[in-house]
């Protein structure tokens, strides 16, 4: 996400109310007036930790590096040519991620990574007054993108266990909702819907409301009866799978993410787009990592192997804990979130905690991972909820 600590919302923002710079002395009827929607907009908060090399960044969910020697060299080589536009819609990309997911390029359109494309596909759906139903606690992103389109929210919370609430979800639906979203897995309580599950809930949304499927950790899902989101597709023609180079392709800093849907969705989505969306970069990194695919894998079952242990680990120690099909795990701690993940920062280090709810953490390197397990013996028994 962009950065978010500048942004003026209105008329009482940090900016306006405690600058005195003489640009700012306008009176409030001429200044310019943002829309209400933007106003009160939640925040991002993205994880911390980023510059300090001494400190394991488990805030983000990223891959731990380095990144693919073929990226590497093949993103200097690109460097060469940034003095020209790239493709405007990224078009060998665009063919590349059609023949892997065996569609045509008519229904891929890539974005300047998916959280872009989410936010292109809400408001392309949704305006004033529309409703868009979505599990919560899920991706923070989520609401902001929502309150940007004019539309509200109607977050249902996810299950005990973590999971999403489907049944809920589905009362939830009223006649001004125009988007569903489902995480697969879910960020930060890192359980997986199966099929069953999916295409059951599938069958019972009207088929005029757009269901968004962020699937941006499917690559690390190894449970029973795993979505498989492509043979949807067909039947389900208000379906839009959404998934990313930044988490198990380990290119979080190229951004580039990419949504398969419908031909005519495709075709619309795609006018609304920003010209040239995507960078030559981005463009390429994605192009040379979709061709590495042994590599890929590899490292991705490391993240898994390693998850596992991790899990194993913590569930010796006590802890009950939800099924982690992600990256990551969710450690629900309740009001000692915030000082689970200071704890975390003093030993070097850095999580997410979600105040008054758990702590999310990546898995890392193998050093980092066991920093935690060190440290969450001391933390069991403070869990609020129980799975
Ligand atoms: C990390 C993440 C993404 C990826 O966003 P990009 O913009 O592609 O980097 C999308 N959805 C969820 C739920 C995530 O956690």
């Amino acid at each position: 996400m962009a950065s978010q600590s500048s942004l003026p919302t209105g008329p009482d923002d940090r900016i306006e109310a405690g600058s005195a710079r003489p640009d700012d002395d306008d009176t409030r009827s001429q200044a310019v007036r943002l829309r209400p929607a933007l106003a009160a907009l939640p925040r991002y908060i993205p994880g911390s930790g980023g510059t300090n090399p001494s400190v394991f960044k488990l805030s983000s969910n990223e891959l731990p590096g380095p990144v693919l020697p073929a990226v590497t060299s093949a993103l200097v080589d690109a460097v060469e040519e940034v003095n020209r536009y790239p493709q405007m819609y990224a078009d060998r990309l665009t063919e590349a991620i059609g023949a892997r997911h065996d569609v045509p390029a008519e229904q891929v359109l890539v974005g300047n990574g998916s959280v872009a494309l989410i936010e292109l596909l809400l408001r392309s759906v949704c305006t004033d007054g529309d409703e868009v139903v979505y599990p919560w606690r899920s991706f923070e992103a989520y609401p902001i993108l929502v309150q940007v389109t004019g539309a509200s929210s109607r977050q249902v919370p996810v299950r005990a266990d973590g999971g999403h609430d489907l049944e809920a979800m589905a009362a939830a639906l009223t006649e001004r909702t125009r988007a569903v979203i489902i995480c697969s897995p879910n960020n930060p309580t890192s359980t997986a819907l199966s099929h069953r599950e999916l295409s059951d809930f599938l069958a019972r949304v009207p088929r005029d409301v757009m269901v968004i499927l962020d699937e941006a950790y499917v690559d690390f899902v190894r449970q029973d009866d795993p979505i498989d989101s492509r043979a949807l597709l067909p039947e389900y023609k208000n379906l839009v799978i959404v998934r990313t180079f930044s988490k198990a392709y380990g290119l979080a800093g190229l951004r580039v993410g990419y949504l398969l849907a419908r031909r005519r969705l495709v075709a619309g989505l795609r006018a609304g787009a920003t010209p040239f969306g995507v960078n030559g970069l981005a463009q390429m990194g994605a192009l040379v990592a979709l061709q590495l695919s042994d590599q890929v894998r590899d490292r991705v079952e490391t993240v898994v192997a390693e998850r596992d242990r991790v899990i194993r680990a913590l569930r010796e120690q006590g802890w009950e804990l939800p099924e982690a099909q992600g990256n990551f795990y969710w450690l629900p701690v309740g009001e000692h979130a915030v000082a689970l993940g200071d704890a975390a920062a003093r030993a070097g280090v850095m999580v997410r905690p979600f105040a008054g709810d758990g702590v999310r953490v990546t898995i890392g390197e193998r050093e980092a991972n066991d920093i935690v397990i060190g440290l969450a013996r001391h933390w069991v028994g403070r869990q609020r909820r129980q799975p």
